[in-house]
């Protein structure tokens, strides 16, 4: 199989789901973590465990180098997470100058190269690759100023920021953590073929979205130095009020792996907001 992204070399790398650099980050070097599939736990030792990793879908050239620059604006980012956290708090805007002093511009848009290229790997192993045409997505990665059908949204929600500041000093090292993942949602209708999905890390909640042959009426704006942030307090999308949770359901529900939330609603609201973003 071919790379995803240069379209050229064999696929030969793994890509991280959850990024090294979060787990060095959360968890040092040597740590016992969780990670949820769903249905199950399962235990993993080392950021380099296949259990967090995509399959062989793009080439090391492309997640080496060629990506570089998106993973490290992704590391900063998170790296200032509780900068980040009271910016939104305060300000209700996240304001890439503050993060990115340097190269807020360039940093913006890399980061938003990263959320494509996950998107991009969650997208080609689902199960509608056959449907896909992932060309703008590539050509926005390898270095394209603009996508017209990527469309990411990002919300903060003051109960996961609570949850992990209390994940943070659990004193059971393998639940230091929140970052999980839905599911790729297609949200296709007729000739409007479309994918949506989300990143929960921390407090942040990422939506993408991305259609086949559409172009969206709305754009990501890498102008801008500062960004509104809507705010949520989202607990709908979860089994039942996290009040109710006990300690279990929260390390199943809100670690590395794959949120098991309310599948109708979410799908839903990807669907409302697909159409409004191409109609
Ligand atoms: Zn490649």
């Amino acid at each position: 199989m071919k790379c995803w992204i240069c379209q050229i070399n064999e696929a030969n790398s793994e890509e991280h789901k959850f990024k090294a650099s979060d787990i060095r980050r959360q968890f040092g070097k040597s740590f016992d973590a969780v990670y949820y599939d769903g249905e199950k736990l399962y235990p993993f030792n080392s950021p380099k465990d296949k259990l967090i990793k995509f399959p062989k879908i793009i080439c090391i050239d492309c997640n080496n180098n060629k990506t570089r620059n998106a993973d490290d604006a992704y590391t900063i980012f998170f790296e200032n997470i509780d900068k980040i956290n009271n910016m939104i708090e305060q300000t209700g805007h996240i304001n890439y100058n503050e993060i990115f002093p340097s190269n807020w511009k360039s940093s913006k848009i890399d980061i938003h190269r990263y959320f494509a290229k996950h998107a991009g790997c969650k997208i080609m192993t689902s199960n509608f690759v056959d449907q896909v045409d992932i060309s703008q997505l590539r050509l926005f990665i390898l270095g394209k100023e603009n996508v017209p059908n990527f469309y990411v949204r990002i919300f903060f929600n003051e109960i996961t920021k609570e949850f992990t500041e209390q994940l943070k000093i659990n004193p059971r090292d393998k639940y230091r953590s929140n970052i999980a993942f839905g599911s790729t949602i297609y949200v296709g209708e007729s000739n409007d073929i479309g994918f949506a999905g989300s990143i929960i890390n921390g407090s942040l909640r990422i939506e993408w979205y991305y259609g086949n042959q559409n172009h969206f009426n709305r754009s990501i704006d890498f102008s801008t130095e500062s960004d509104f942030v809507e705010k949520v307090n989202i607990e709908d999308y979860y089994p039942k009020a996290f009040t109710d949770f006990i300690n279990e359901d929260f390390f199943s529900y809100l670690n590395f792996g794959k949120y098991h939330l309310n599948e109708e609603l979410l799908k839903n609201h990807y669907r409302t907001m697909f159409r409004s973003l191409t109609v």
